[in-house]
Order: C-alpha cells, then sequence, then structure tokens
C-alpha cells in the first residue's frame, strides 16, 4: 500500500495541529519582552532599546531554528526571509507596542500568560500575534520541502505606533519593494483601504497673574494614538475663588448630568486651597474615538463649567475652545470633516494634553478620509485656531508631530488580483465562509510598501478587537487558526 501524497492544505493543518504548543508558548514568549515604544524619558527610550533588541535576538534564534535567514539593517528593522528565490513576497510586521495602562486582569501585560483558553498581553494582537502567526505559517511551509518559486521576506519595524517608520522605509529602499505583501496589522478578510494619518500639535501660551484659581498642571494620555482613559489637574483655589462647598456641588450636579463621566476631586494643602481633579474614561485606538470615552475631554468640560473665567480669561477660553473642538469627534468644529461612502468619516482623537501652568500642548490624532490629505487636515486646524477668542494675552499655533504623515490609501484591486485571490482562497479554505472587503480606519505598513493588502490578524465575528486596549488577548484557537491563514495565502503565492 502506498500513501497518496497530502494536499497542502492537509499538510500545513497537521503541521499546525502537531506544533500547537510550540505556536502557544513562541507568542506568550514574544509578549514578554516590554518593547513600549514612544518613551518620554531616557530611561523609558533605553528599555525600549534594550527590548527590541533582546526581542530581535530572540526572533533570529527562532527563524534559525526553522531554516530561515536573519539580518538587521542599520535602522534597526529586522529582515527574516524563507525560501531562496529572486522574486519575494512581503510581510511587513512591527515588533514594538504601545502603553499597557491600568487594570489588567491576568497577570501583567507582559506576562503572556495563557489562561481561559487565550493567550493575554500587549501586542497577542497587535502585533506580536501576527508577528508569530506568519513567522510559524513560513515554518510550516518550509518543512513541507516543497520548491518555492518565490521567497517570503518578513520586515520587522520598532517604531510603527508613533510613526518613526524610517526603519521601514529603510527596507524597502535598500532591499527593494517585494512584488506583493500581506499586511496583518489590519484585519479579517481582506482591507482594501485606509485612511490618512498625521499628529498635529496644538500649542497655547498663557500667563495669568492675577486670576483667582492658579491652574497648575494638566496631563492626560500617554499616545496620540490612544483615547485617552485618565487625565489629572492640580488647581490652587485662593480668595475670589469658588469654595471647596462650591467645587464640591459642582461635581454633584456634573455627575448626573454626565452619567458616564467618573469624576474625583482630592483636596490638600493648608487650607486644602489645592484641588485634584481626576477623571476616568475609556480607552480606545485613536483610530476609532467613538468608541471610547475620553477622559481630557470630561475634565476640561468640568474644569469649564466649575472654575470658568476664575482660573484667567485666557486660560478659560484657550480650555473651552479646545474641548468643544475636540468633543466633535469627525472633526467639524475644526472644520475638517469628511465623509465618504468606503471610508466613513474623518475622525480626531485628542490623544494627549499637558499644561504647565502657562504652556499647553495637546495633539489631535486626525484621520483623514478619501479626498482629504494629511496637509489639508493641518491647514483646516490652523485656520480654525485663527478663528479661536483669544483674550488675556493667549497665543495659539499648530504643527505636525513627528515624521509620519499619510494620505489616505486606497487598494487597485485589479493590480492586486493575485494577493486578493490567494488570501481570498485561504480565506474560504480555513473558515468555510465568504471573504468580504473591508476598509480601515487604522494606518499600516501598507502605506509604505506599494502594492499590500491588509490581511488580519482578527475577525470580528469570532474574536473582539483589542488593539491598544486594556485586556489585550487573542484565543488560542483564533492563534492557530491565523497560522493555517497565513501559511494558506503565503503557501499560494510562493510555491
Ligand atoms: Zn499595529
Amino acid at each position: 500500500m502506498t500513501d497518496t501524497p497530502k494536499s497542502l492544505g492537509d499538510s500545513l493543518r497537521d503541521w499546525v495541529a502537531e506544533h500547537r504548543e510550540t505556536i502557544i508558548q513562541g507568542l506568550s514568549r514574544l509578549i514578554q519582552f516590554p518593547t513600549v515604544s514612544g518613551g518620554e524619558t531616557e530611561e523609558e527610550r533605553r528599555g525600549f532599546e534594550r527590548s527590541i533588541g533582546e526581542a530581535q535576538l530572540w526572533l533570529m534564534g527562532e527563524a534559525d531554528r526553522w531554516g530561515m535567514r536573519t539580518r538587521r539593517l542599520p535602522l534597526g528593522a529586522l529582515i527574516i526571509e524563507g525560501g531562496e528565490a529572486s522574486e519575494c513576497i512581503g510581510v511587513p510586521l512591527h515588533l514594538d507596542v504601545v502603553p499597557p495602562g491600568e487594570g489588567w486582569r491576568h497577570g501583567s501585560p507582559f506576562s503572556g500568560t495563557v489562561e481561559e483558553g487565550q493567550i493575554w498581553g500587549r501586542g497577542a494582537q497587535d502585533n506580536k500575534g501576527s508577528l508569530m502567526a506568519v513567522l510559524h505559517a513560513v515554518a510550516a511551509i518550509l518543512t513541507t520541502g516543497r520548491t518555492l518559486r518565490r521567497q517570503v521576506r518578513l520586515i520587522i519595524g520598532n517604531g510603527e505606533e508613533t510613526g518613526e517608520w524610517e526603519d521601514v522605509v529603510q527596507a524597502r529602499d535598500t532591499e527593494g519593494s517585494p512584488t506583493l505583501c500581506i499586511v496583518p496589522d489590519s484585519s479579517f478578510p481582506l482591507v482594501i483601504a485606509e485612511k490618512g494619518w498625521t499628529n498635529i500639535e496644538v500649542r497655547a501660551h498663557c500667563e495669568e497673574s492675577s486670576a483667582p484659581v492658579r491652574l497648575e498642571r494638566l496631563w492626560s494620555g500617554d499616545r496620540p494614538n490612544i483615547v485617552p482613559d485618565l487625565a489629572e489637574a492640580e488647581l490652587i483655589v485662593g480668595e475670589g475663588g469658588p469654595s471647596r462647598d462650591d467645587v464640591m456641588g459642582m461635581l454633584a450636579v456634573f455627575g448626573p448630568e454626565h452619567e458616564e463621566h467618573s469624576i474625583e476631586v482630592r483636596w490638600s494643602g493648608p487650607g486644602s486651597e489645592r484641588c485634584h481633579a481626576v477623571a476616568h474614561g475609556k480607552r480606545a485606538h485613536g483610530s476609532s474615538p467613538h468608541r471610547g470615552r475620553n477622559a481630557a475631554l470630561d475634565l476640561l468640560s468640568f474644569l469649564c463649567s466649575t472654575f470658568g473665567d476664575g482660573m484667567g480669561e485666557g486660560v478659560h477660553a484657550l480650555l473651552s475652545q479646545l474641548e468643544s473642538d475636540c468633543h466633535d469627534l469627525n472633526g467639524g468644529a475644526w472644520g475638517i470633516w469628511g465623509d465618504d461612502e468606503l471610508l466613513g468619516p474623518s475622525t480626531v482623537n485628542l490623544g494627549t494634553l499637558r499644561w504647565d501652568g502657562t504652556e499647553l500642548r495637546a495633539v489631535l490624532n486626525i484621520r483623514p478620509t478619501r479626498g482629504q490629505t494629511a496637509e489639508g487636515a493641518l491647514q483646516g486646524v490652523r485656520s480654525r485656531l485663527t478663528a479661536w477668542h483669544q483674550p488675556g494675552g493667549l497665543r495659539l499655533s499648530a504643527d505636525r508631530m513627528g515624521k509620519g504623515h499619510h494620505d489616505p490609501l486606497i487598494v487597485d484591486t485589479e493590480d492586486l488580483a493575485e494577493s486578493i485571490t490567494a488570501c481570498s482562497e485561504a480565506w474560504r479554505a480555513v473558515t468555510g465562509t465568504e471573504p468580504k472587503h473591508l476598509t480601515m480606519s487604522g494606518t499600516t505598513y501598507a502605506k509604505v510598501f506599494p502594492r499590500s493588502i491588509g490581511f488580519g490578524p482578527c475577525w470580528d465575528e469570532e474574536e473582539p478587537g483589542l488593539f491598544h486596549q486594556v485586556d489585550e488577548r487573542i484565543p488560542v484557537a483564533s492563534h492557530l487558526r491565523n497560522v493555517r491563514l497565513y501559511a494558506e495565502a503565503l503557501g499560494r503565492l510562493i510555491l
């Protein structure tokens, strides 16, 4: 009796079943490197560099074990290649993650705990889950021993979340752009359009020497691309300011009026004149501000209703105009609203807010829709600021922050028919459902590599997308499904 050769699909499915533990433990291990990018202090930045170095070293060992080649480029991107052929299919990925936030339920955000059938931790979906799924998918294909007509190149950047994309741009420019790219930092089944992306910093200067209430400090938000779930203010309430009872009374009124708010006020200092106000909201991805509750907006609204001109006319005008313009999450108040049948409306997220007593810095993470540009968003914000009421020596300006600014991306589906077909067939084979073409409000490396489509890692119908949220996790079953999906799709493109 002779064995009939297994079909590719069967071989890949069996490989995944046989390597189940290795696949789970691989992701759990990668989550344990705390590769949080965008640190504000020297210590945070050093910790990030160290974690990236250690994670890369570990990945190089894993890749080597499956017979892949690795190299690090001068600006830090890690390249992992499987198979040998002149033509190449690219898979851009990122190793950095956003800060974890507070209140994780299962272990620490960097424990990689496997519990309740899920792998928990920051990066489980965005983007370490995808990275390990693709790495194991390539391992599965190589293990079949078939002849490859193309190779696979994983291009792994380290500053995706902060818009510092020079490392992957270098990979594109020096290594050549792959024939086709699959970007697993998006959504399932298939993503063929993305909104644009830009961070605009609004700066204000205002000195209020004689105001009865001195706003000493405002702080909210870790990163522009996250809806902040915490905002804090410190004020000194002097003679002529509202009494402690007035403030607590306002808090009582404010509570029932704004049921979803949670604002706390504490007092300290001699005569209890120092007031600490803290607002709690709900964290969400900056590209979907409607899904979160922006703590900074709640706090601004509370401060303006409670202290008003007591903070000085300039400070009050600044905070109330900022609050009211950012309150419109689609940019209408800034004059940069747009809508599109395919991509949906533009969005604005007040991501970070800092005030030190005289200087304000507020970063708006803006996602232009089709027909709009990143430059248009900047011009819109600048022109709106000139229309703001500017009493009490208030001075305003707006500038781009960082280097990453991207216009919306719409894929040419005819040009990319080959990769769309490969991913669609893989999708049908693994899930048994018809793949829909989606669009997304996020931004990915698809904007760096021409001829890219978005493929995974989350499928709304099976697991929630928890990018940038507390308790980010991926069901073990979904992670194993993803290894098969990437193996089936890449197999069709390289065998
Ligand atoms: Zn990502």
